[in-house]
């Protein structure tokens, strides 16, 4: 099956940042065969008319916690230690139906909004309420999205002196053993894999530094990547200070989880040495600006973190402190912020664009297969519909995706299948996904 996208124009995203403003790319079997300028020099089994559209690769999402789909719109107020208060016993009654509901809802708008790779960082493991990593990585297979399931874990309630109540954290030997038990029935670690697993203790301030230490034991002994939130609040700095005597960056890197084989959500509050330290060990970041902005977390230094050679990806974060739950829109709030912060000239909206995909790739660790446009890559590919009045006039395609409104998708394709059509998701019922949510969100609400 050869599927050629003509007349787009084309943002690769390669190193050397190719487009061409009037191109094709080739598909076949999956993959990408061939992308350049002008006409495409075949018609394929499959004509795509790219014309009015720009084709950029897939967006990758870098941290998510899709269970939060069936939890929007509640502590809106709120910083994130009082946030997680008021959700943690709302959490607390999760279920596999409520979790599938949830991601299912969460995977379609990521796919809706340019998205062809979710990492899903799932870290509530309530007894006795079955497989909700299987829900997952189900809800995945039904979308078409790739996913990376991070299996999360906390072991440190209130009795421990961490935030959570005890009756949502496991046992140390719990979490380890559901981790590895993860990723012995779904990590592939094939090229072009559509599951992988990650190891993904919480956060510092609910997994004891026992945890974090066996957790990336684990992780290196079957080579697995590792993540985890860190520095996302000035109150988890105050915490980790009193507690561990270290900001959060210096006691990560105390336990061993500096490295390439990590990348971490937020990294906020990052002093000038743990950015150079963050850069030098190759350690990704997260960058998840509507979340931090919902609650008030503060903004990222991806400019700083950029400079000092960490990669950056995007990241949605829970629907629960973003209640869009889109990747695309991410584009444009990471090219803002990283403004509001450095100023004009501190992020370029094709840096957005790298960060999105590229950047995203490298924190995931498939710099190889996807995140760019270039041939022997994975066919995951996102068009984007320009020609209407939302970018009308903007004769810079990739400034119309970033800094205006979020275009519709003409067509996504995950590995070469089509996940998204004309706006349309291809593979699930809108409607049906709206419904099971909604239910599995008043069923949450009802069993509080
Ligand atoms: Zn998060």
């Amino acid at each position: 099956m050869r599927i050629v996208i003509d007349g787009a124009a084309v943002a690769t995203v390669d190193a050397e940042g190719t487009e061409h403003p009037t191109g094709h790319v080739i598909v076949h079997d999956g993959l990408i065969e061939a992308v350049g300028a002008g006409p495409a020099p075949t018609a394929g089994d499959r004509r795509v008319d790219g014309r009015g559209c720009l084709v950029t690769p897939g967006l990758v999402n870098t941290h998510h916690h899709l269970y939060q789909w069936a939890t929007r719109g509640l502590a809106q107020e709120s910083t994130l230690f009082q946030w997680l208060t008021a959700l943690y016993p709302v959490w607390a009654g999760i279920d596999e139906e409520i979790t599938h509901a949830a991601a299912t809802a969460g995977l379609t708008r990521l796919a809706r909004t340019g998205c062809t790779t979710a990492a899903d960082h799932h870290y509530v493991f309530p007894r006795g309420r079955g497989d909700l990593l299987a829900s997952v990585v189900e809800a995945a297979h039904r979308v078409g999205v790739r996913l990376h399931a991070v299996r999360g874990s906390m072991d440190r309630g209130e009795s421990k002196g961490g935030l959570p109540p005890d009756s949502i954290v496991e046992s140390m030997d719990d979490a380890l053993a559901g981790t590895e038990a993860a990723i012995d029935r779904y990590h592939d670690p094939s090229p072009g894999a559509m599951v992988r697993v990650a190891v993904g203790p919480c956060s510092p301030f609910s997994v004891t530094p026992e945890l974090m230490s066996a957790a990336m034991e684990l992780a290196r002994y079957k080579g697995v990547r590792l993540h985890t939130h860190l520095a996302e609040t000035a109150d988890e700095e105050e915490q980790c200070r009193a507690e561990f005597g270290a900001t959060p960056a210096e006691y990560a890197e105390k336990l061993g989880w500096l490295g390439g084989d990590v990348w971490l959500a937020h990294g906020i509050h990052l002093s000038d040495g743990a950015v150079r330290r963050l850069g030098a060990a190759g350690t990704g970041v997260a960058h998840c600006p509507t979340s931090n902005a919902r609650l008030g977390a503060g903004i990222a230094r991806v400019r700083d973190l950029l400079d000092a050679g960490a990669p950056v990806g995007l990241g949605v974060d829970g629907a629960a402190s973003n209640e869009d739950g889109g990747l695309g829109v991410e584009l444009r709030w990471a090219t803002y912020l990283a403004r509001l912060r450095g100023g004009p000239d501190a992020l370029t909206a094709r840096k957005a664009l790298w960060l999105g995909t590229m950047g995203g790739a490298r924190c995931l660790g498939r710099q190889e297969e996807i995140g760019s446009l270039e041939p022997g890559k994975q066919a995951d590919l996102a068009l984007w519909r320009l020609d209407r009045l939302e970018h009308a006039g903007i004769a810079d395609p990739v400034a119309a995706l970033v800094l205006g409104a979020l275009p519709p998708l003409a067509l996504l394709l995950v590995g070469g299948r089509t996940v998204v059509e004309d706006g349309e998701i291809a593979g699930v019922s809108e409607v049906d996904v709206a419904a099971e949510l909604r239910a599995a969100s008043e069923r949450l609400e009802a069993g509080r």
